[in-house]
Parts: C-alpha cells; sequence; structure tokens
C-alpha cells in the first residue's frame, strides 16, 4: 500500500537517518530540522538573556521568548498568554498545581484520579495527600480501556475539590471526555486539570471548548526540546495562587524583610527560564501547524487501526484500549514477555516500548505486568505497521506462540 503521508515529513526528521521504524513516540518525539536549527540559532547567533538585558540583542531574546508564550497560548485556544506558564514538563506543571493551588486544601478534602493516570498524576497528589491529610480517591475504567465517565462522574462529591485526568491515555490511547467531566467537576465545585502529554500531539486543542481549569503538557512529544513545557490555568485560578520557588524574574520589590511578586505568569517562572526551549517548541509548534492537527489526527487514526487489524489477526495477540485510541496501540502476546518482545523487534529495527509506562497500577488492573506499546507521530506510516505486524509474526513463532 502507498504511505499515508509524503516521505518527506519523515526526511524532515535526522533521527529517523537509517532504516528503522520508531514507534516509540508516546515516550519522546524525534525532532524536525526546524526545531534543531531554531535551537542552534537561540544558542548561537541569537544569544543573550531574557527580561534584563538593556542591549538591543537581549530585548530581541525577550520578544522572541514572549512571542513563543504568544503562539503557544494561539495553539492550545488560550484566553491570553499570560494564561501559558512555561515549567520543564508536565511533572514540573502539575507538581506545581499541587504545591501552590494544594497550599489551600485542607485535611478531609479529596481529590479524584483515575486508574490510568500516568506516575506524574499520582504520585504528586500521594506527596501532598500525605501533607494535607486528603484523601486520593481513584475512579475505575471501562472493559475497552476508557475512564468509567459515569462511575467517574458519581464519585464527585462535595468535599472533592480536584478532579485530575488523562485527556488521552499514554498505555491505551483512550480519549476522554474532558468537557463533560469539567461540567460535572463544576456542578460539585471542584476544579478539573487535565494532563494533556498524549492529547497535544494528536489533535486540535482549544482551552474554552474543554472548560478544565488547568491544562499541562510536555514539549518533547510535540517534536520539541526536552526541559520545556507548558502550564496552562485560567486567568483568576493562576492569580489567586501563591508563588511555587522564589527567586529572580518572579518578584515586584525584594527587601530584607519580606517581598512582594510578580503577576503570573511570572509569579511562577523563577530564575532564567529555558529560552532555547521556549524557541525550539515555538518552532515546533510551527512545524506541527504547517502540517496541520486534523490531517495528523487522520494519519495516526489509520496508522492505529492498520496495527490492531494486523495484530488483531494473531489468536495469541491481546490488544488493550478502544478501537479509536489517539495513536497508540498496547498490547501483549501469551507467554510471552514485553521485554523479549521488544528485544526480537529491535533486531528488526523495530522501536517500541515495553514496561509499566510509569502506569503501573494501571498495569495490575490489566492484569499484566507489562505491556507492549507502539506509538505514532507525523513521520510514521504503513511501511512501519507492516515491520512491526512482520516483526510480532516472527515472535510469535520463536516463542512458538498460538498464532
Ligand atoms: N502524563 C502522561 C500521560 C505522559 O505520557 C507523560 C510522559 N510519558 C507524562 C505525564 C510526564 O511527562 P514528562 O515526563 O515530560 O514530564
Amino acid at each position: 500500500t502507498a504511505p499515508l503521508m509524503p516521505r518527506s515529513h519523515r526526511d524532515d526528521f535526522p533521527g529517523l537517518a537509517g532504516n528503522w521504524a520508531y514507534l516509540d513516540t508516546a515516550a519522546t518525539a524525534q525532532k524536525p530540522q526546524m526545531v534543531i536549527d531554531a535551537i542552534a540559532r537561540a544558542y548561537g547567533t541569537d544569544y543573550a538573556t531574557v527580561h534584563r538585558g538593556v542591549y538591543a540583542r537581549s530585548a530581541d531574546m525577550t520578544v522572541a521568548f514572549e512571542a513563543a508564550r504568544e503562539k503557544v497560548a494561539r495553539f492550545m485556544g488560550a484566553a491570553s498568554p499570560n494564561e501559558v506558564v512555561f515549567v520543564r514538563g508536565a511533572t514540573e506543571g502539575i507538581n506545581l498545581i499541587a504545591q501552590s493551588w494544594g497550599e489551600r486544601l485542607e485535611a478531609g478534602d479529596r481529590i479524584l484520579i483515575t486508574q490510568l493516570e500516568h506516575h506524574s498524576n499520582i504520585v504528586p497528589w500521594q506527596l501532598l495527600a500525605a501533607h494535607k491529610n486528603l484523601h486520593l480517591d481513584v475512579a475505575p475504567i471501562t472493559a475497552d480501556g476508557r475512564i468509567d465517565e459515569a462511575a467517574l462522574i458519581a464519585m464527585i462529591g462535595p468535599r472533592t475539590r480536584l478532579v485530575s485526568i488523562a485527556h488521552v491515555s499514554n498505555v491505551l490511547g483512550s480519549v476522554a471526555d474532558v468537557p463533560r467531566i469539567a461540567a460535572a467537576a463544576h456542578a460539585q465545585g471542584a476544579l478539573l486539570l487535565v494532563d494533556g502529554c498524549q492529547a497535544a500531539p494528536h489533535m486540535t486543542l482549544d482551552m474554552t471548548a474543554l472548560g478544565a481549569d488547568f491544562y499541562v503538557w510536555s514539549g518533547h512529544k510535540l517534536y520539541g526540546p526536552t526541559g520545556i513545557g507548558v502550564l496552562w490555568a485560567r486567568a483568576d485560578i493562576l492569580e489567586s495562587m501563591p508563588p511555587w520557588q522564589g527567586g529572580g524574574a518572579m518578584i515586584e520589590t525584594v527587601t530584607y524583610e519580606r517581598s512582594t511578586f510578580a503577576p503570573p505568569p511570572q509569579r511562577f517562572e523563577a530564575g532564567t527560564p529555558h529560552i532555547a526551549g521556549a524557541i525550539g517548541l515555538a518552532a515546533a509548534v510551527d512545524y506541527v501547524e504547517s502540517i496541520g492537527l486534523d490531517h495528523i489526527q487522520a494519519h495516526e487514526a489509520e496508522l492505529v487501526a492498520a496495527t490492531r487489524a494486523a495484530l488483531g489477526q494473531l489468536n495469541s495477540v491481546r490488544l488493550f484500549g478502544p478501537d479509536d485510541s489517539a495513536g497508540i496501540v498496547s498490547f501483549a502476546i501469551d507467554g510471552v514477555h514485553p521485554h523479549d518482545i521488544g528485544t526480537i523487534l529491535d533486531e528488526a529495527g523495530v522501536a517500541i516500548r515495553a514496561g509499566h509506562h510509569c502506569a503501573q497500577p494501571l498495569m495490575g488492573v490489566l492484569g499484566v505486568p507489562a505491556t507492549a506499546r507502539a506509538s505514532f507521530g507525523i513521520y510514521n506510516d504503513l511501511s512501519d505497521v507492516a515491520r512491526l505486524a512482520a516483526g510480532i509474526e516472527r515472535v510469535t513463532r520463536i516463542f512458538g506462540a498460538q498464532e
């Protein structure tokens, strides 16, 4: 079959040189040359600090850094760039919320997460719960690997202060109905935090339409640099939050006795920011928008369908997650450890992830110690799916698994 996308998208990515099938984009995406070039320019001919310099180079860099914030705000449908805080990644974004917004919570308050959360949306709440004497509730998933939204909504009670869910599961690829959950949370006076790590690279985001209160994601999964990510929150909520880290750039005035703090987003960006990271992320947004998220979504849906069809033919393969997963297919093979699947595929030049995918408790729910996971990006095509399918057939032959 002809590739769905022109081969040229693959050619934009130097990391894909050599004839290998990269199927681990959910862990981290490869970088297009234009992102690498933007980072090189930021550290090279354009380099200077931001926000402080009185000289032209620094003023230019400040304009570029704030333009990156504006680009990100537009990309995710934020009402204002002031709602966009640059953080290290989704993990840091969630910890920032837990430590700053979480300060207002009181003993007996409840936080509601789901069974399919990444460790980064479990552990910060456990730390906060231990510190503040909170209850952490966990909503179940359905047999096909979605959040059981009716059950989750029924669990939101008068003491629930925050519901925190993955927009897209990094293991199952299932997509949550965020507006529905937001409405249910707000009806009980709770806020909604959405972990958008696996959504941002695969679908158009619109903060107004989603109706969440917090939204976090990581640049490196959107073909951008590591070390940069986004915490978005509604302006009135950010305004109400106390500083998180103290230092330069987040203050208004400082005396030996006390300090006053800058308005958001600067209040939450202490220290010299990841300047080149923000500029690289803006280039990644440009790259993704030049292809179009509608196009990317349709392309990845075809790759998921082809993968599920090919692997579904093998009796020994168990597929997890729903058919309409967003770019992710997790599976297991009877009697074969996922690490062995990964190793045999690697010998055939196919890179997948095998393990608990930082969602250890979910493995227990699925009844497996680990899964194998293939995940797709802009640069994959049907030839990658064919190589994966051939590799899996080889695994089943080697292990004598029932086909
Ligand atoms: N949430 C989800 C759903 C993820 O897939 C990931 C990354 N695997 C994270 C959070 C954490 O992202 P990061 O490691 O970039 O902070």
